[in-house]
């Protein structure tokens, strides 16, 4: 998958790509990131890319012509007639389900605004989705762009270790993930829970499923109430469980009873 990341600031981007899983995804080719300096298009003889806004107020406005010049020459070097996505504090808020749909494209440009935010025509004749990171505002669409190159990365196949790392994640079940634990089993008096100890997978499954639930439910309210509401949750499977094994236990002391 192809990102092209539209920014004043390229060094950022080119930085954060080059570490950890995401810089090992681009060296293995299973990713590749372009970071076009916009001001690289200015026609400005001070290579100016933002101006005062119309009507007064305070900050600059970054300016039309850098911007449509960049969009359609990266445009014009595709063969993928990529989306244009303005990172900004107004657009629709990033979910995973947003990230999963991203991970379908084959080549993005991320467009990174900066200052008091770009020129409205510019959002309107050149952009296909304003996205936000959060109700928010930064100083700058380079965080937000890399948030959604890292959320979008890690879900395509082979940039993880596992490419099942992914599917049991907080948000991905519609529940928060279950607690983990590792090495050693004992620290200063802390212990692992028993039930990751007993190697019993039906038993530990169980566990981890309660536990997404209950910690769901005490640190995202919101998140557990649409889970309930949805028939096809872990909860709802839970349920279900709970209702066999206590139909199970009754017919059990009824045979017991006779
Ligand atoms: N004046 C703009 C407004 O009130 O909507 C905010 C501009 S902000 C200071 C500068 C740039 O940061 C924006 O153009 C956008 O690219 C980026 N940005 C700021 N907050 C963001 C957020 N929550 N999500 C994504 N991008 C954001």
């Amino acid at each position: 998958m192809k990102f092209t990341v539209l920014t004043i600031f390229p060094e950022m981007i080119q930085e954060f790509c080059a570490h950890s899983i995401i810089g090992r995804g681009v060296d293995r080719g299973l990713i590749s990131v372009d970071a076009v300096n916009i001001r690289d298009f200015t026609e400005d003889k001070h290579l100016k890319v933002d101006d005062t806004p119309y009507g007064g107020g305070d900050g600059m406005v970054m300016t039309c012509q850098p911007i449509f010049d960049a969009v359609e020459q990266v445009k014009s070097e595709s063969e993928h007639s990529p989306k244009v996505i303005y990172m900004s504090p107004q657009g629709s808020v990033l979910t995973q389900g947003k990230l999963r749909q991203l991970a379908e494209e084959q080549e993005l440009i991320l467009l990174c605004g900066h200052y008091e935010g770009i020129d409205e025509r510019v959002i309107e004749n050149l952009v296909d989705e304003e996205l936000s990171i959060g109700d928010y505002v930064l100083t700058g669409g380079e965080l937000a762009a890399m948030v959604v190159i890292d959320g979008v990365s890690r879900l395509l196949p082979g940039v993880l270790h596992s490419d099942n790392s992914s599917v049991e994640e907080s948000h991905e079940t519609g529940l928060l993930e279950y607690p983990q634990y590792t090495k050693p089993e004992n620290f200063r008096g802390m212990s692992v829970p028993e039930v990751l100890l007993s190697g019993h997978h039906a038993n530990i499954e169980k566990w981890r499923q309660e536990q997404m639930i209950e910690r769901t439910r005490t640190k995202r309210p919101d998140m557990y109430q649409r889970a309930v509401e949805d028939n096809n949750s872990i909860i709802a499977q839970v349920n279900a469980r709970i209702a066999k094994e206590q139909s199970r236990a009754r017919r059990r002391a009824s045979r017991k009873d006779k």
